[in-house]
């Protein structure tokens, strides 16, 4: 019997670290994260209570230098309403986010690498963002986000338990074990793998597979997919 090794090509690992570092964050990486992005105290991020509700505005607070990389700003803003019942379902929505409930806490990165934190107060902060106008548009689709969060959370109430296990568990091995495995390339990756990762970190979707969306024998598989990743529709 011949074993055939094949080792994982550059652009997979590369992936795969990426991946790998936004799904390994510790709770202690995650607060770290958190303080660095904000540049506030305990007091300043909790003291502030909103009633709840479907924000519409946003107020932008303050404007600093970026500390991560000093061409880029970072800003703090204050939605208009307490959004702590939404983080959950913008936690099921967005792929590469993290969601402490202990902390009433969000934090997720946008596909420019910005790093925004939101808080159930209703209080938003970001990291390496390019500039006020940037910061301003980030906002709007937060807001936008929220809304739809809202609706959601007044149509079916707020996700289960086991929605958010299910969640806390995807990666790439778990979606890779579902997908056709046939490395047929026509979702334009060069393996299943591939795929995987990429469409963890948002670049593909799971329509791009064909074999998975055509064929009657990968429906179980597509549907079990799909409640991973839709989990909201
Ligand atoms: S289209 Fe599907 S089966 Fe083909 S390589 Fe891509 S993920 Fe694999």
């Amino acid at each position: 019997m011949k074993i055939l090794l094949v080792a994982p090509k550059r652009e997979e690992l590369k992936y795969a670290r990426k991946i790998g570092e936004e799904m390994a964050l510790t709770m202690k990486d995650f607060q770290v994260r958190v303080v660095e992005v904000s540049n506030l105290d305990k007091e300043e991020i909790y003291s502030l209570k909103v009633a709840k509700g479907k924000p519409s505005t946003y107020k932008i607070e303050r404007i600093l230098p970026c500390i991560a990389d000093s061409s880029k700003i970072r800003f703090i803003a204050q939605l208009d309403a307490n959004v702590e019942d939404l983080l959950p379902i913008l936690y099921l929505h967005l792929k590469r986010s993290n969601y402490l409930e202990a902390l009433d806490v969000l934090t997720f990165t946008t596909d420019k690498e910005e790093m925004i934190t939101i808080y159930g107060n209703g209080r938003v902060c970001a990291g390496k963002v390019k500039d006020e106008n940037r910061a301003k548009e980030i906002l709007l689709k937060l807001i936008d986000l929220l809304s739809k969060a809202y609706d959601y959370l007044s149509r079916h109430g707020p996700p289960s338990v086991e929605m958010l296990e299910a969640r806390r568990k995807l990666n790439p091995n778990t979606v890779y074990n579902n997908l056709p495995k046939l490395n047929c390339e026509k979702c334009g990756e060069k393996s299943c793998f591939t795929f995987a990762i990429k469409l963890i970190s948002g670049e593909k979707k799971l329509l791009e597979c064909k074999p998975l969306i055509e064929e009657e024998k990968y429906r179980k598989n597509r549907e079990l997919l799909e409640k991973l990743f839709n989990p909201l529709l």
